[in-house]
């Protein structure tokens, strides 16, 4: 069944959607592309006459109360979005009355997911690897399809549509999806335009294809950076990764964020890219900081050469002017993570020379894929959202679906 086969008239629909926006110390919403883009979805059971039953996490509050992670903060901004009420229910397991008190039109939002453990399945307080670990492992798999039937008590049907969560198998994600029958469960469609954007990309890559990886650590995207080794034609790696290339490569790099366990792994990125043909593009220079702060002090320094007490913050102009060589020309382009600290509006420069490139590849005729809620606020900040070809609201699953992987939330609903 898809959404659009489906009419819920007269039916209670839950949703889980993927809600997890950055919010300011103020609990304000600074960037809202996640829940504008499960309008679509959720219009449609209301417009069709159902009732809605909101769910999502938000952050990692580690299956425990968090109130700064909680989702009461953002109803407002859900109600307005919607252009109707919402009801909040504060507690998502206990949520039974609330949710057969509702009626046809009406939308209640369930408290963060994940201040439960059972919706992520991890066990909490045992130590991985023991056999302590294996035992609440069990249970845990148990509690959690307890959870994800108690979710699925409160609703008719069930829609699927947080592609940001796709690639977990968690309660909310994929176990309820067992406690509806295939006319009762269905991706949303904000699923269906996500994996549609991926499939277009990998049926039909035009080239030269480049990637653009950026962000904090190498070690969460070395899986994506490798796979990639074999699909691109240029591989543009920047941010904090930077620094671990630096080093690897024999550098200083002062108090630079670096992995000192990766640093073998940086080297076999450049010996891959290398034996596949790949131009790998890394930051040669770098704006560096004396603090981790928007202002403090900072000079022009090369990538492997920078002083004790300082710290690359950004991509220095050498830097961009390479990566933007890069992007030049390309046909094809994912990106996915800022080239340094852009929440500081000191340190944007390097995410912005590469947004500006892209937006001129794609003015000449590039498909340029953007995922991961940074670079997605990079775009939005920069004023650029309408000149890139697609935003996804994905990160990890957007690469993990690129990598060609089956994503669980998909798998859940269609076998
Ligand atoms: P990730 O979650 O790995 O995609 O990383 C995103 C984060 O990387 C953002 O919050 C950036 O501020 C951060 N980042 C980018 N460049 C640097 C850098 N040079 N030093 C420290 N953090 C960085």
């Amino acid at each position: 069944m898809t959404i659009n086969e489906a009419n819920f008239k007269g039916q209670k629909v839950i949703v889980r959607v993927d809600f997890n926006v950055p919010l300011d110390e103020n609990g304000k919403i600074t960037d809202d592309t996640r829940i504008r883009g499960a309008l679509p979805t959720l219009k449609k059971v209301l417009d069709d006459g159902g009732a809605l039953i909101i769910m999502s996490h938000m952050g990692k509050p580690k299956g425990k109360v968090n109130p700064k992670l909680s989702l009461g903060q953002i109803k407002d901004a859900v109600s307005a979005a919607l252009g109707a009420p919402v009801k909040f229910a504060p507690d998502c397991a206990k949520a039974q009355d609330a949710a057969a008190a509702l009626q046809m039109g009406e939308v209640l939002l369930l408290e963060n997911l994940r201040f439960y453990p059972e919706e992520e399945g991890k066990p909490v307080g045992v130590e991985k690897g023991t056999p302590e670990y294996d035992e609440a492992k069990k249970a845990m798999k148990e509690s959690q399809k307890e959870f994800a039937k108690t979710l699925a008590s409160y609703a008719d049907s069930y829609i699927m549509d947080a592609f940001g969560t796709a690639h977990r198998r968690h309660a909310s994600t994929a176990v309820i999806a067992d406690y509806f029958d295939a006319d009762h469960k269905m991706l949303g469609l904000l699923m269906e335009k996500e994996v549609t954007a991926v499939d277009n990309v990998l049926s039909n890559i035009k080239r030269p294809f480049t990637a653009i990886m950026g962000g904090s650590k190498v070690s969460t995207k070395i899986g994506i950076i490798e796979n990639l080794l074999g699909k691109v034609d240029n591989l543009i790696l920047c941010g904090g990764m930077t620094y671990t290339f630096a080093k690897a490569k024999g550098g200083n790099v002062g108090n630079s964020i670096c992995e000192e366990d990766k640093l073998d792994v940086a080297l076999s990125v450049i010996e891959k890219a290398k034996e596949n043909g790949v131009n790998l593009v890394l930051g040669t220079d770098c704006i560096a900081a004396d603090a981790f702060d928007n202002n403090a002090n900072t000079q022009v320094c090369p990538a492997g050469n920078i002083p004790e007490g300082w710290e690359g913050l950004d991509a220095g102009p050498e830097s961009r002017k390479a990566f933007a060589e890069a992007i030049k020309g390309s046909k094809t382009i994912l990106w996915n993570g800022p080239a340094g600290v852009f929440e500081f509006d000191n340190f944007t420069g390097g995410s912005r020379a590469i947004g500006d490139a892209v937006a001129e590849a794609t003015a000449e005729g590039a498909f340029s894929l953007i995922g991961g809620g940074d670079s997605v606020a990079c775009v939005n900040k920069f004023g650029l959202a309408d000149k890139v070809s697609y935003i996804s609201t994905g990160g990890g699953a957007l690469l993990e679906a690129i990598e060609g992987k089956v994503l669980p939330g998909v798998a859940a609903i269609r076998g």
